[in-house]
């Protein structure tokens, strides 16, 4: 059996930013983009440092502000609050998740990032803007599965998706944007049952769960495009929610690492130079 073509998120990753730069040329002034944290998490750091640096190569302004992992919901809106009304911030970014234990509310700090500076797309606001097709900055990983598919030529307008993971980070938004493009969406979850005769109707099967290895060849429809969004730490390596085996069925599969992973950040710049460019609103 052929080996599924494998769709490199690098080339994607590369035209996003080229998308970029011609934007930032477009403004009269530089992007800023500014990443709150909350405590030490490693991986958080990480990401955080990862966001950062990328703006800055592509010349943007970024900073990074770090809250102790026992700040308060009160310290952490204050600092939210003031960037929302500083003209010079464009795009505001809070790390999520917050520290285990932490009491403060995700939904009061994502409440005070203005739709206009939300380039994780992440606000009711935006998520409404989203689902009722108006403009608006979508989140970033979901946009970046999007770009693949474009970039490779892969048609969506009239196919079955199906997408495993319903999360408000990445199942439910990619859900309103293949709807855009005139799929037929269906979202599987960990109650789907069963799951198999839900994954292999497939044309686009997206996998987000969290969970190595979840799709096996059995559940994919032969010639199908596999986006795995998963990212996964297994004996040190990271691995996504396909199984590797299932190259030998699907027509198309996105590695990992080097698949939509690459994305995810390109997309945030992106955002950054729309929302600079966006009408206060
Ligand atoms: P999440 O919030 O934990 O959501 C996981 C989703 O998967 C849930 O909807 C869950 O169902 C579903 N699920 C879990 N086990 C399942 C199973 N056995 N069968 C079917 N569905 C199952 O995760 P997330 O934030 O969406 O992230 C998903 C994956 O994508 C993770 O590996 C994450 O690291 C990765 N990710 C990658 C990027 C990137 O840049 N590439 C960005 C974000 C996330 P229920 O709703 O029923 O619990």
């Amino acid at each position: 059996m052929n080996a599924a073509t494998v769709l490199s998120g690098e080339p994607v990753a590369a035209a996003v930013l080229e998308q970029v730069r011609v934007a930032m040329g477009l403004l009269a002034f530089t992007p800023n983009l500014v990443v709150v944290r909350v405590g030490e998490d490693p991986a958080s750091v990480s990401y955080v440092k990862t966001k950062a640096n990328r703006a800055k190569k592509l010349g943007m302004r970024s900073s990074v502000i770090a809250l102790p992992a026992e700040a308060s919901e009160a310290e952490l809106l204050e600092v939210v609050r003031a960037l929302a009304v500083d003209a010079d911030v464009h795009g505001i970014l809070v790390q999520l998740p917050f520290p285990p234990g932490s009491s403060i509310r995700k939904s009061a700090v994502l409440a005070a990032i203005p739709a206009h500076k939300d380039v994780d797309g992440l606000t009711e606001v935006s998520v409404g803007r989203l689902w009722s097709d108006e403009p608006g900055l979508a989140p970033c990983t979901p946009s970046g599965v999007i770009s693949l598919l474009d970039h490779y030529n892969i048609p969506i307008l009239g196919k079955r998706a199906v997408i495993v993971g319903r999360s408000a980070l990445v199942g439910k938004p990619l859900a309103a944007l293949l709807l855009r493009r005139h799929a037929t969406v269906t979202l599987a979850h960990s109650r789907t049952r069963p799951l198999a005769d839900v994954t292999r109707e497939a044309d686009i099967l997206v996998a987000a769960t969290g969970k190595a290895g979840l799709i096996t060849p059995e559940m994919v429809k032969p010639g199908a495009t596999v986006i795995d969004v998963g990212i996964n730490r297994v004996d040190g390596r990271i691995v996504g929610d396909v199984d590797p085996t299932v190259a030998g069925v699907a027509g198309a599969l996105t590695p990992v690492p080097g698949g939509v992973g690459l994305l995810t950040v390109a997309h945030l710049l992106l955002n950054t130079v729309l929302a600079a460019a966006l009408p206060r609103a």
